[in-house]
């Protein structure tokens, strides 16, 4: 019954899938603080510190953006050109920079024309600063306000967290630059970039409108940024074409770019900060809810959920998009509680730890490796992630579709939840799941670091 009536009303189909698909990934997004992992910053730290290529590096000078842009602005348009060039030709689903944003070396305002030709928001702080990890000492530096590292107009999820200013031509380490720029993309770069996005810059950027994730939310128009699908079944990716429209891979690619420009021209902080900036979306897609439509439903059910909705019975796709977000929420915050605990009890050797300290075996990184190999174990990885959740996670939080964990005083208690439930097994199961997917994220740090290090003189 279902083929017929899909073949008879295709187009009409094609368009309501869109819409019921499109609330289906908007709901990771409905939720407040809906990142990849808590605080980038947290868990990329060990991995770099055990990177003597990194780590061991001699401190560097500050420079601003503009500065950066000013000196080098002659090569910039020559890289920024040859990117472009290069995308179009090789990303087959990308939405390229309009022709009048290319970046003009002649033009008044560079810095400007910088921010337009590589399409973030404008009003992103790109100001240097360091984030401190906890108990790290200020060193008389002036702690900045987060609305000076962030744009968005709630910022409370931001009080545990200290950023100091830095200023041109002070030293600062590579390491840090490094894990603070890790978790710029999250604190605006992406913002507001779609065409109704109701925003200066989404009209001129050519993104088109926004495919999925709510646009009326503040920190919802960043999603098709930060997630990426690019295994989804065909026939998924045929009613549902929209499900292509994400950026992740354009945006690692040219900030790889950049970030070797800048060091081959002596400009190490851009090199360190740009590199940060890319690595934020390696460590996104490591998450399965960041590259898989429904972790653990298959396209079958998934489909017969939205056609189910289409014939008036909503309920199975409002029930989904429940789960969906509960889930995505879940995994979050059990990754955030156990890395903070980790941090302030000094557990360095715990399983997450070692997943994230040990020499992995480092994949020479090349133009497909984003796609090919970190969006592609994600995916793999998300029928055993929801399993996992299944099993090892107390029902309420993640197979109830009538609880909202966003916000709820559960979802605080979670590791005490699971030890209540499912005993010691339950958190040895959780952890060593986590663990898989740290140990994939130190892997893939790895070698995005390597493969622009590389080509550092
Ligand atoms: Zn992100």
């Amino acid at each position: 019954m279902f083929i017929p009536t899909f073949l008879k009303h295709k187009n009409k189909f094609k368009s309501q899938i869109k819409v019921t698909l499109g609330a289906l990934l908007c709901s990771s997004m409905l939720v407040s603080n809906a990142n990849a992992w808590s605080e980038h910053s947290l868990i990329t730290y060990p991995i770099l510190n055990t990177m003597p290529e990194v780590a061991a590096q001699a401190p560097i000078k500050v420079e601003t953006l503009a500065e950066f842009v000013t000196a080098e602005a002659h090569g910039l348009e020559t890289l920024l050109a040859t990117n472009e060039d290069w995308l179009r030709q090789n990303f087959p689903y990308y939405k390229p920079r309009p022709d009048a944003l290319a970046f003009d070396a002649a033009g008044q305002d560079l810095l400007t024309s910088f921010i337009h030709a590589i399409r973030i928001n404008p009003n992103a702080r790109v100001n240097p600063y360091i984030q401190l990890l906890p108990g790290q000492d200020k060193q008389g530096r002036r702690r900045l306000d987060a609305s000076e590292v962030a744009v968005f107009t709630h910022l409370d999820n931001y009080n545990s967290m200290t950023f100091v200013e830095v200023k041109s031509g002070d030293l600062v380490t590579p390491i840090e630059v490094l894990v603070s720029a890790n978790d710029d993309p999250d604190n605006g770069l992406d913002i507001g970039l779609f065409a109704d996005s109701n925003t200066d810059a989404g009209k001129l950027y050519g993104f088109g409108n926004q495919a999925f994730g709510n646009p009326a939310l503040e920190y919802g128009t960043q999603a098709p940024f930060h997630m990426g699908f690019y295994h989804e079944s065909s026939v998924l990716f045929r009613l549902a074409p929209f499900l292509r429209d994400t950026f992740p891979d354009f945006r690692v690619h040219m900030y790889k770019a950049l970030s070797e420009y800048a060091f081959s021209t002596g400009h190490d902080y851009w090199g360190w900060r740009f590199m940060g900036w890319g690595l934020h979306y390696v460590g996104d897609i490591a998450q399965s809810y960041h590259s898989t439509l429904q972790p653990g439903v298959s396209t079958a059910s998934s489909i017969w959920t939205n056609t189910k909705d289409m014939m008036g019975f909503p309920q199975a796709k409002i029930d989904a998009i429940q789960l969906l977000s509960n889930r995505h929420l879940v995994l979050e915050a059990f990754q955030a509680i156990v890395t903070k605990q980790a941090y302030e009890n000094n557990d360095f050797s715990s399983a997450l730890f070692k997943a994230l300290t040990q020499e992995t075996a480092v994949l020479e990184y090349t133009d497909n490796t984003f796609v090919e190999v970190f969006a592609k174990n994600s995916y793999d990885k998300s029928d055993k992630l929801a399993d996992y959740l299944e099993r090892w996670v107390p029902e309420q939080l993640v197979s109830d579709p009538s609880f909202e964990v966003d916000g709820s005083k559960e979802i605080k208690m979670i590791v005490q939840m699971i030890r209540e439930q499912h005993g010691e097994a339950g958190m040895t199961n959780m952890t060593n799941l986590l663990a898989e997917f740290m140990l994939d994220h130190n892997a893939n740090t790895r070698s995005y670091v390597r493969g622009i290090l590389t080509h550092k003189p």
